[in-house]
């Protein structure tokens, strides 16, 4: 089963699958993983050196991972100010909320110069409150980034907050333009289609099976290998089982997700009638936007839990969360309740200890580079990604390559089967936790102590 926007976007455009590769290849760099990460930095390569061949291997078909199933919210970064002051220090913590708004308008500017009808409505994003006890939560981080000069947030009168989301679930809500929302199936398709038009190789169903180390780096697969002088690895929630050594650098974890048949009357009635994302202050945040043809789509993160970060069947099945996210959207829009949904799904989200991605070279080697740990906030995230990826590719010294997000990764969990076990505590807690606050009742302290091991990394990650 294809999750809806990959088939949607397939759909729309009936491109002809890029056969696999069969026999040996030699390239300037070979990409690894056709997502966001690895098709931004092959366009960011092109862009910089025209001439450089690029050569990109999927495993499965280019979108066929996170990026061609995700909620289609681009955030920036503003909300994990805390956590990049705590690691990076204010300078790098300003430069980076920065870069990921700029990420954003960046994504939509590439969309238009190239064609690619992703649905990009860069109409900005609610961050609320659908509980009292979330009430306020918003309130430290938006005045450190006005201390800093970089809040784009502003706190909007009730009655606009839940005429904007439609929804009389909301109590408070911060509003930013920096943010935009796209069908993410038909965004990673469309850098698929322009890579291609720039002279991106691309192979799919061609997965790596192996890699050796050395001057030109070996890319092994099923049918042959490709022989390259650097090699980008953007294997997201893949990484963990293809390089053992990065199996604690992450936990593997599901976001969830509904969308209704097209019901764009009752969208309008209830007033969600602009691509505005909204997301509530949980620790497993509700996340929804309408659509251009005039669904709604609902998601929430930290569901499904991967023993020893496996890539589990279900990532490939339909949500098994369907009924709760049915009950959530009828919740939200209770003149809703009654539209048939269309599909739901899920994928695995590559959640990192800090919550923020990493980069670095695979090994120490000088010719091979990585990147993940987007923990279910990638969509513009993945752009500075591809920024930081090609600058090390192409061995530049820049703002990209010197940042600390290039050192790898920054904290490590704990060995299976504590990982597995312990993350299902946390989030059985959170679970309790929020249903007690939902109902206005007080949760229990060792629940309120167990979920601040998940909610150290900050709000708005999907994963
Ligand atoms: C359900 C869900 C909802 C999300 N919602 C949001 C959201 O609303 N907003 C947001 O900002 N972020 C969201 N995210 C996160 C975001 O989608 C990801 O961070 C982003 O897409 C990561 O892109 P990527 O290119 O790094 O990885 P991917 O898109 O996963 O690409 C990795 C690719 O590598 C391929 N691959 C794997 N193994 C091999 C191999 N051995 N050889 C070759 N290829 C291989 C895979 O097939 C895959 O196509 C969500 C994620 C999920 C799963």
């Amino acid at each position: 089963m294809r999750p809806f926007w990959l088939q949607q976007a397939l759909e729309s455009t009936q491109e002809a699958v890029c056969p696999p590769l069969q026999g040996d290849a030699r390239c300037d760099v070979c990409i690894v993983g056709g997502g966001y990460t690895g098709l931004w930095t092959a366009l960011m390569l092109k862009e910089a050196v025209p001439a450089l061949d690029v050569v990109l291997i999927e495993a499965d078909i280019c979108g066929a991972g996170a990026s061609g199933r995700n909620g289609g919210c681009a955030l920036s970064w503003s909300a994990k100010y805390f956590t990049l002051e705590r690691l990076f220090g204010a300078a790098e913590a300003v430069r980076l909320v920065r870069e990921s708004e700029r990420s954003i308008a960046e994504i939509g500017a590439f969309c238009v110069a190239n064609g690619i009808d992703c649905d990009y409505r860069l109409d900005g994003t609610l961050y609320t409150a659908t509980n009292a006890a979330q009430v306020g939560a918003t309130d430290a981080v938006i005045a450190a980034l006005e201390h800093q000069g970089i809040n784009s947030f502003r706190r909007l009168p009730l009655q606009q907050v839940q005429r904007l989301a439609g929804s009389a679930r909301h109590l408070e809500g911060w509003f930013s333009p920096a943010a935009a929302t796209v069908q993410p199936g038909k965004l990673v398709r469309g850098l698929r289609r322009v890579a291609l038009q720039r002279g991106v190789r691309i192979f799919e169903g061609t997965a790596m099976t192996g890699l050796e180390h050395g001057t030109p780096v070996q890319v092994r697969t099923a049918t042959g290998s490709v022989r390259a002088d650097r090699v980008v690895l953007g294997l997201n929630a893949w990484m963990a089982r293809a390089f053992p050594q990065f199996e604690r650098s992450v936990a593997i974890v599901s976001s969830d997700m509904v969308i209704t048949e097209p019901c764009p009357e009752l969208l309008r009635q209830i007033g969600l009638d602009s691509g505005i994302s909204v997301l509530d202050s949980r620790i497993f945040v509700h996340y929804y936007h309408n659509t251009s043809d005039g669904r709604l789509m609902l998601g929430k993160g930290g569901n499904t839990f991967a023993y020893g970060g496996r890539m589990l069947p279900v990532f490939d099945q339909p949500s098994p969360y369907r009924p709760l996210l049915r009950e959530s959207l009828g919740g939200f829009f209770p003149a809703l309740a009654e539209v048939p949904l269309a599909a739901s799904w899920n994928g695995p989200s590559d959640r990192s200890v800090t919550g923020l991605p990493f980069f670095g070279k695979l090994d120490g080697q000088g010719n091979v580079f990585y990147g993940f740990g987007y923990s279910g906030s990638g969509v513009g995230p993945c752009h500075m990604g591809g920024q930081i990826l090609s600058s090390l590719a192409l061995g530049l010294d820049n703002p990209w390559t010197r940042s600390p997000l290039v050192k790898g990764p920054l904290g490590l969990f704990p060995p299976e089967p504590i990982r597995y076990l312990g993350s299902l505590m946390v989030r059985n807690a959170i679970r309790r936790k929020e249903r007690a606050e939902d109902h206005g009742l007080r949760p229990r302290r060792l629940d309120v102590r167990l979920a601040r091991f998940a909610a150290a990394a900050g709000k708005a990650d999907k994963g």
